[in-house]
């Protein structure tokens, strides 16, 4: 615990007490406050009980330099927090007519009216400011009770996220830390690279220093990480020994998404990619779509499950198919020939491997995955990996090995990939 200021979480719902939710923004604000140099002393999960609510709140009001209360900011009678935190730290609610007129505003520009009900998301503490909300439509609240700083945020996780990292994190930094230096942070990304040997592998590069600090936020392809609490410098030593151990195809500044790996390069350079997908299964093309402009840079895509969907639309011989397998170096360079031969694409990528539970065998196991990505006028990468874990994990995992690739022969690297 140390010197590090003291903080508590609430999440409040009863819907979370039940179990009929899971609760994720103890995963999400623990890591973040542990990253800025919190000590969180408890993460607590409330039912909409006013009693039991006043209680833990009372107490941890006493125990903490910061309280910080998700969910409950709703309209409904069953959403507690504003009045709860109103009553315990003497702050009667207060209308704020600027809230107000943005939310209906908001409910307007999406053609709808605003009912009368939602007046209530329009108050807040008297003395607390506002944290405005750029995703939903309730705002968050931050004010001082004693020695404490209490914070309400939103429960719908996409909501609390924005706003801690835009509104909440800033006035932290300022408020418990400024003096320390650790309003200097650096994001870097980690992919492919299991979330236990990242964290070993900070420790290890920090050594016996404090700091820098760091907070993870595990998304489904990619763990980005923040460093805070040392200067500049420190941080970036703690980035170089992760670079050198792990190689830059698999450590990147900043927030770094998979999909948007060769998706940039295409953009930059108006080509397209063609994709051939077996045990993916349209998974890479999804991904790829969801960035917002991917009809610039995906040409299309066949999902060529059977052999012989293979055969017919790619082109792979059948032969090959019976001599080599389906899962194979012969079998998947052929797909991605056969995108090139097909289509005017500039970028061939095709997969093919076994997602599981069944269909592996001694030399073939499930995880085997073979992943070619051939350029128009340049490198064709062809790799075979191994990937762990369950149906889906092998697949996730296929997809961003390929995007990987796919940005190597985009740039003519040496596209080794290490797993
Ligand atoms: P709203 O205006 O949407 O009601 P709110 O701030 O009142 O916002 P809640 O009603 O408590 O939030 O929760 C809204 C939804 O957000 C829940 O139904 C649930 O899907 C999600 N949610 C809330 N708390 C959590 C949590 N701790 N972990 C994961 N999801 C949560």
């Amino acid at each position: 615990m140390g010197d590090r200021p003291i903080s508590t979480i609430f999440s409040v719902g009863t819907e979370l007490t039940e179990g009929t939710i899971l609760n994720t923004h103890f995963r999400f604000l623990g890591a973040e406050l542990k990253g800025l140099g919190f000590f969180t002393r408890k993460a607590v999960q409330i039912p909409d009980d006013p009693d039991i609510f006043r209680e833990e709140l009372r107490e941890a009001l006493r125990a903490s330099g910061l309280v910080i209360v998700t969910g409950g900011l709703g309209p409904t009678s069953d959403d507690l927090t504003r009045e709860t935190i109103a009553e315990v730290c003497a702050a009667p609610l207060r209308f704020d007519q600027a809230i107000w007129d943005d939310l209906v505003q908001r409910y307007a520009a999406r053609g709808r009216s605003i009912a009368q009900t939602n007046r209530k998301q329009a108050q807040i503490p008297s003395g607390f400011s506002v944290l405005n909300n750029r995703v939903g439509s309730a705002p968050g609240f931050c004010g001082v009770d004693g020695a404490c700083t209490v914070m309400a945020l939103p429960g719908p996780p996409a909501e609390l996220e924005e706003m801690f990292l835009r509104e909440a994190l800033p006035l932290l930094q300022t408020r418990f830390f400024s003096s320390r230096g650790a309003a200097v942070e650096m994001v870097a990304t980690a992919i492919m690279i299991p979330e236990s040997v990242l964290e070993q592998a900070l420790q290890e590069a920090r050594g016996s220093d404090a700091a820098p600090r760091w907070s993870t936020r595990v998304a489904e392809d990619r763990i980005v990480w923040t460093l805070r609490g040392s200067p500049r410098r420190r941080q970036r030593r703690v980035y170089s020994a992760l670079l050198k151990r792990f190689g830059p195809l698999r450590i990147r500044e900043g927030d770094v998404q998979p999909s948007f790996l060769p998706y940039r390069i295409l953009s930059q350079r108006r080509e397209t990619v063609a994709v051939a997908e077996s045990c993916t299964g349209g998974l890479i093309s999804k991904l790829l779509t969801d960035i917002p402009g991917s009809s610039r840079v995906l040409w299309g895509t066949f999902v060529t499950y059977s052999n012989e969907s293979k055969i017919r639309l790619l082109g792979v011989p059948g032969e090959m198919l019976q001599g080599a397998g389906a899962v194979s170096q012969e079998v998947v360079s052929a797909m991605s020939q056969g995108l090139l031969e097909h289509t005017p694409a500039d970028l061939a990528l095709a997969v093919t491997g076994i997602a599981g539970p069944e269909g592996g065998s001694r030399e073939k196991p499930v995880g085997t995955v073979w992943i070619s990505a051939r350029y128009r006028r340049g490198a064709h990468l062809c790799q075979r990996f191994h990937f762990p874990g369950n149906r889906e994990a092998v697949r996730r995992r296929t997809a961003v090995a390929a995007f990987i690739l796919a940005e190597c022969a985009l740039l003519g690297t040496d596209g080794q990939l290490e797993y």
